[in-house]
């Protein structure tokens, strides 16, 4: 078997597969280990709901056959109100996606190992070279990339992407049949994706129902377990989180749940570290680059994929390659000012959203009810005009505790 290539990239989630589409179609001789068998891919991975948007759709070049379902509006809901905004999106059967990816990256001429799973990066003179797998399996390449989600196993042993326990937030989901999507004093949730902010159901996070076609729907909640989670928790783990808000929320009475149709996994939702080093660069999930607001994850790890490809082709193209960490930083410039501007402001907004208690959830949506439609949407983009739209005099204690929360004292 050959053991040298252009990149060598760990995992074919997202981020990985894509990152292989990007650099296979631009000529790179470029390898894939997956630690899953190709039978059973994507088993343990499935992990996602899969809900997207027609910006990740279109810039991405997805085809519709691994939609499950086209939705048209988003919902927020809180304990008794909940707001409503149109914005075209679509639920993905996950697994199609994930073996879409796979597959025309193949077709560009990207190769696959599975059943590999990566343990550790080997280093020469300082810089990675290549990466072990399988106990003494090697693969070397000019560019090492990680993309193993949550896991990292080359980004910690470099000690790229700092990911901390304490910013793990954990999910878990369920595909139901029987679920009442037009209950009475609820949002109509027929073709909708729903987040709904409630401690009694995710302390210090949130759960959701998609809408996946007809009387089916995704149904889940996810939730960091830090100081929010344990002022609101109620010493339950999150499958009794789960089944909690099942048994007492009329909407899904008579709901059953569709066999092996269950999603469970984790990302980490904290400013990153450093994201390349010397022939090295972390994608996805490892960065980590979920959307610390939404847990959007899956269009940002593709755009931190296509970043890394245009790092790689950078470093790469001159007649005398250079990967060295300051070239490879284009990488990290990339991730900042394209893939996920203003993390910091987003990081905080989730925090201080989370803090809140139910009442204000309450009281937050409906403002959003009485502003301008738009106000949403600006103060998700981090407008600060919109963000203060949002917050009230009677905040202070709240925000003061918050401030209070965030230097420790
Ligand atoms: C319950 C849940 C619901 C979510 N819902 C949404 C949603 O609705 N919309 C959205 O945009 N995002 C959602 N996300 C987030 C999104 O799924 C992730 O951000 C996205 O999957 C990250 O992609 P990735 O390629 O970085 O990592 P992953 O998807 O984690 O893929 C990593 C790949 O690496 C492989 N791997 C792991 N370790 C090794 C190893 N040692 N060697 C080789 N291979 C390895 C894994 O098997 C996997 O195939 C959700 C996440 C969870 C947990």
């Amino acid at each position: 078997m050959r053991d040298r290539f252009d990149v060598a990239i760990a995992g074919a989630g997202p981020a990985g597969a894509q990152c292989a589409r990007d650099l296979a179609a631009r000529g790179y001789d470029t390898v894939v280990l997956e630690t899953e068998s190709e039978a059973e891919f994507p088993r343990q991975s499935n992990k996602s709901t899969g809900g997207t948007f027609p910006s990740m759709m279109a810039g991405f070049s997805i085809p519709d056959d691994v939609v499950m379902h086209f939705t048209d509006s988003v919902v927020i809901e809180s304990p008794t109100q909940y707001f409503a905004q149109e914005q075209a999106g679509a639920v993905l059967e996950f697994a199609d996606f994930k073996k879409f990816l796979v597959a025309d990256s193949q077709e560009k001429g990207a190769e696959y190992w599975f059943d590999a799973r990566v343990s550790k990066p080997i280093t020469e003179g300082g810089s990675v070279v290549g990466m072990q797998y399988n106990g003494d399996g090697e693969v070397y390449a000019d560019v090492v990339i990680d993309a193993t989600g949550p896991a990292a196993p080359l980004a910690k042993a470099l000690g790229v992407s700092d990911l901390k326990h304490k910013n793990q937030a954990i999910g878990l989901e369920y595909e139901l049949e029987g679920v009442d999507l037009d209950a009475p004093g609820y949002a109509d949730l027929t073709d909708a994706m729903m987040l709904r902010l409630d401690h009694e159901y995710a302390p210090g996070g949130y759960s959701w129902i998609f809408h996946t076609g007809a009387d089916t729907a995704k149904v889940g909640v996810c939730y960091i377990q830090n100081e929010t989670y344990q002022q609101y928790a109620k010493n339950r783990t999150i499958d009794g989180y789960l089944e909690h808000w099942l048994e007492t929320d009329p909407r899904f009475e008579g709901t059953e749940r569709i066999e092996g149709k269950h999603h469970r996994g984790s990302a980490h939702v904290q400013q990153p570290g450093k994201l390349s080093t010397d022939g090295f660069i972390a994608i996805g999930d490892t960065v980590p680059t979920v959307d610390p607001l939404w847990g959007e994850g899956i269009h940002q790890g593709m755009r931190s994929a296509r970043a890394a490809a245009i790092a790689v082709d950078h470093c790469l193209t001159p007649d005398d390659p250079d990967t060295s960490a300051e070239n490879i930083s284009l990488y990290d410039t990339l991730w900042h000012r394209e893939v996920a501007p203003k993390m910091d402001a987003r990081l905080l907004m989730t925090q201080l959203l989370y803090f809140a208690a139910n009442e204000r959830y309450d009281e937050l949506l409906s403002d959003l009810n009485r502003l301008d439609p738009d106000t949403l949407s600006k103060a998700n983009q981090g407008n600060k005009l919109a963000i203060a739209k949002l917050l009230h005099l009677t905040d202070i204690p709240l925000l003061t505790r918050f401030a209070r929360h965030r230097l420790g004292v």
